[in-house]
């Protein structure tokens, strides 16, 4: 996964997320690398969504608003 540096804006390839924490190859500030908080946005973001969709238009609703929700998730964590 490429995760872009908070810093600088540099983009650091990362290979294995486990051995954290990882500092920036540029500047040398600490990456924002938990891939667990990220998943867990993009999961709120979905459960979210498709509640919300689930309310307006049922089924169908729910996933057009669980696509949705992914997006703003990973929106709300500032992009990879
Ligand atoms: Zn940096």
């Amino acid at each position: 996964m490429e995760v872009q540096c908070k810093k600088c804006g540099s983009v650091n390839r990362i290979q294995n997320v486990s051995q954290q924490p990882y500092r920036c190859g540029k500047c040398g500030a600490f990456l924002p690398t938990s891939q667990q908080s990220g998943d867990t946005s993009q999961a709120v973001g979905l459960i979210g969504g498709a509640a919300l969709g689930a309310a307006i238009g049922g089924p169908v609703g729910a996933i057009v608003g669980g696509v949705l929700g992914a997006i703003l998730g990973k929106e709300g964590k500032g992009g990879s």
